[in-house]
């Protein structure tokens, strides 16, 4: 049984006043949503400050980027250990922003994963299509591309470590969502390359939620779902009773 995993990517938002708000906010009612995990995913700065206001709660910390090397010469980077050493259990990789604004191949997002597993921490590796893509009916290709790219070289073992994120690009902060359906369609089409890459076990195990323009409003259809095992939320993560709302849906 996959439990349900609602986590919110701040982005780059908040304030260390506002961050610290929030995240006490939704530890506060974290125990609205007894049989869901949480986690959020502020800023990097903010993650220490953050980790303080939900100690103790059960909501985990998430980090929103990592860089794959250990330590050295890579100015301005974090690297895994820093991140686990900070409190987070998660990160996300391969977030869409990072993809189409800084250019992150599947590559990279593959290097930053074993990274991110070497050290401990739990990716949430996103994939997602773009509008062009959907329409011209290669959706489908472009998640097996992505997930062969972003999960080559993972063991069985390591894989049932991992959270995906089916995140349409086109949903994304656009207030457009895919349908239960669309979306219900492409998990589906998840854990069936999940099962052809690794085996039953493993696309049963992984927990793959979505993203895009989730809401209080429309989250309960589309975790009503059978395949979608929760939710990657952006712009409604920035407040702490929508977000609640959302997990409790
Ligand atoms: C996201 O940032 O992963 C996301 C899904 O954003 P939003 O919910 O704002 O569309």
């Amino acid at each position: 049984m996959r439990k349900r995993f609602v986590a919110g990517n701040w982005k780059m938002n908040t304030d260390r006043q506002t961050a610290v708000a929030l995240a006490a906010g939704v530890a506060a009612g974290a125990d609205r949503v007894p049989d869901v995990e949480l986690a959020v995913c502020p800023p990097h700065v903010y993650l220490d400050a953050v980790a303080g206001a939900i100690s103790g709660s059960r909501v985990a910390l998430g980090a929103q980027n990592m860089y794959h090397q250990t330590s050295g010469a890579f100015t301005g980077e974090t690297s895994a250990a820093m991140l686990l050493d900070l409190g987070c259990r998660y990160v996300i990789l391969g977030h869409s922003e990072r993809r189409h604004e800084m250019g992150e191949t599947d590559q990279e997002v593959n290097r930053k994963l074993h990274a991110a597993l070497a050290a401990g921490l739990s990716p949430i590796v996103c994939v997602g299509e773009l509008l062009d893509q959907r329409e011209a009916g290669q959706t489908l290709e472009v998640i097996r591309k992505q997930l062969d790219g972003s999960l080559a070289n993972l063991t069985d073992q390591q894989a049932t470590q991992l959270v995906i994120a089916y995140e349409p690009v086109w949903a994304i902060g656009t207030g457009r969502v895919a349908t239960p359906e669309q979306a219900e369609a492409v998990h589906v089409d998840l854990r069936k390359l999940l099962a052809e890459r690794y085996n039953t076990a493993v696309a049963e195990t992984v927990r793959i939620q979505y993203g895009g323009s989730v809401k209080p409003g429309n989250a309960a259809d589309l975790l009503a779902q059978p395949n979608i095992d929760g939710a990657l939320v952006g712009g409604a993560s920035l407040d702490a009773e929508s977000f609640l709302t959302i997990a409790a849906a």
